[in-house]
């Protein structure tokens, strides 16, 4: 019989994990405890419209390589649509700002775009640019301060912090600029607008994120060899001599594997090892590694709204809203929309409703047509724990995939993948835990792919 891994949670992580094995010719066996797959980024069925929705609406960027690799080979790639353009509304008059790249090179792409924002003057300009610069020197990784005391420290100016650098930190990180340490902040900006002309472009799905992950990447590992269980919730990692010998189920069915991928959230890990290794000290340091929650409200009206396919708002509640009836056609029903709120701590202490009235008075400053439009549907989501918290230090807490349990491997956008918690960061880490598998069947590939390439001119000016 050959070697079989068992994969304990049906998330990007553990998805990924799955597909690179198949790839690979190896047997494996994803256990998924939900009805559905994805994880964090999945949809529930929404039983007033009919519709299945997102948890929250999912972006990747160009700079996501093997997210994109992932998509590319379980034949979901098409399933995105690239935006050329972004559309940032000014807070002063509710005017629409097109972002889109000029022919320059990478870090002069978006200069163009980013010297028209009317909403910055020029001394907030010239701060931004001379702390981008400071930011993307290899030194700045090591500072050890919250990202808000790093941009006291280097005079960025009140309205550069609000209007810039919040707007960006908060959407792609999730977290307040207090609680943002420098070397996530860092990556951000390398990754995303500094080194590559591709790596800013947001990726949007066009499917749900059911359709996507929950259907067609299990229905690939499955014509691939692979195995996908929903509702087989394990209960522990099963472990003698020192050695994984497989799982128990909470049903009560043992399975036995040569290896397994525990790819569930960071929180879940310590429950299901066995004494003594659930105070191990990676273990342990887990627990310390707190998270953020993220909001949207989807809302269902009986009008066109927008004729953009997203807007990025530069203050107050909303900070995204995404269109997701701009290819609707006649009979489709009511039109929808989507707001996200990241880091929205806020959102937890308000009604609902309140937090709904507030979301519709900050679209129709923008849209008047918001007033006459009749609200049909809505509803807010909150995911409590969406991320965990890029804090000063968090790095420190996360594992390497290789537990210290020989034959079992972490996976899941809390693990060491250098990334923030991202599609990208959990597709990664489940090529990381796969790499190692194959590695110890004595056939070791490289999964992860490579990063888009720095320009010539980002490595002069920058040393990137
Ligand atoms: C609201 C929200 C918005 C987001 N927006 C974006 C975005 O725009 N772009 C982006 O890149 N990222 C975004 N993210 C982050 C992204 O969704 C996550 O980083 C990623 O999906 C994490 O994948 P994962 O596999 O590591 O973990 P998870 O998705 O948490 O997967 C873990 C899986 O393990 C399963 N499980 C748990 N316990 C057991 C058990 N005992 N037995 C079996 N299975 C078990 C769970 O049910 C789950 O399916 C967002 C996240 C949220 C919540």
């Amino acid at each position: 019989m050959s070697d079989h891994v068992l994969i304990v949670g049906g998330g990007l992580a553990g998805l990924a994990a799955a597909v690179a094995l198949c790839e690979n010719g190896v047997r494996c066996t994803v256990l998924e405890s939900r009805p559905r797959l994805g994880g964090r980024a999945s949809s529930f069925p929404d039983g007033h419209s009919e519709q299945w929705v997102d948890n929250c609406q999912h972006v990747a960027m160009g700079c996501c390589t093997s997210f994109h690799k992932f998509c590319k080979t379980t034949e979901i790639e098409s399933c995105f649509e690239r935006q050329r353009e972004l559309y940032f509304i000014n807070p002063d008059n509710g005017r629409v700002h097109r972002f889109a790249v000029s022919a320059l090179p990478a870090p002069l792409h978006l200069a163009g775009s980013f010297a028209g924002l009317s909403y910055l003057t020029w001394r907030d300009k010239l701060s931004l640019a001379f702390g981008l610069k400071a930011l993307a020197a290899k030194s700045s990784a090591l500072d050890p301060r919250p990202f808000s005391e790093w941009l006291r420290s280097h005079r960025q100016t009140p309205r550069a912090i609000e209007r810039f650098w919040t707007v960006v930190l908060v959407s792609a990180l999730s977290e307040s600029l207090d609680r943002i340490s420098v070397v996530a902040a860092r990556k951000v900006f390398v990754d995303g607008f500094l080194r590559h002309r591709d790596g800013w472009a947001v990726d949007i799905p066009t499917e749900s994120l059911d359709e996507l992950f929950g259907r067609r990447v299990p229905e690939w590992i499955e014509a691939h060899g692979g195995t996908v269980r929903r509702q087989a919730g394990v209960e522990r990692i099963e472990v003698s001599h020192d050695t994984v010998t497989g799982v128990q189920l909470k049903s009560g069915e043992r399975i036995t594997a040569d290896h397994v991928i525990l790819a569930v959230p960071w929180h879940r890990v310590a429950a299901m090892l066995p004494k003594p290794w659930d105070s191990a000290d990676v273990i342990t340091k887990l627990s310390h590694l707190d998270s953020a929650p993220i909001s949207s409200v989807h809302f269902w009206v009986d009008r066109p709204l927008m004729n953009l396919p997203h807007a990025v708002f530069v203050s107050g509640l909303v900070q995204w809203v995404f269109n997701r009836s701009l290819t609707r056609t006649e009979g489709d029903g009511p039109y929808y929309y989507q707001v996200v709120i990241s880091a929205s701590r806020q959102v937890l202490e308000q009604s609902s409703e309140s937090i709904r009235d507030q979301v519709l008075a900050e679209l129709a400053t923008v849209w008047p047509v918001v007033n006459d439009a009749r609200l049909q549907h809505w509803r807010l989501v909150t995911e409590h724990r969406a991320v965990f918290s890029v804090t000063p230090g968090s790095d420190d807490l996360r594992p390497p995939q290789q537990s210290p349990i020989p034959r079992l491997q972490f996976a899941g956008d809390w693990t060491q993948t250098g990334w923030p918690a991202t599609m990208e960061g959990a597709v990664r880490s489940g090529f990381l835990a796969a790499e190692n598998v194959l590695a110890h069947l004595g056939r070791p590939a490289k999964l992860v792919a490579v990063d888009l390439p720095t320009s010539g001119l980002s490595h002069w000016l920058f040393g990137l």
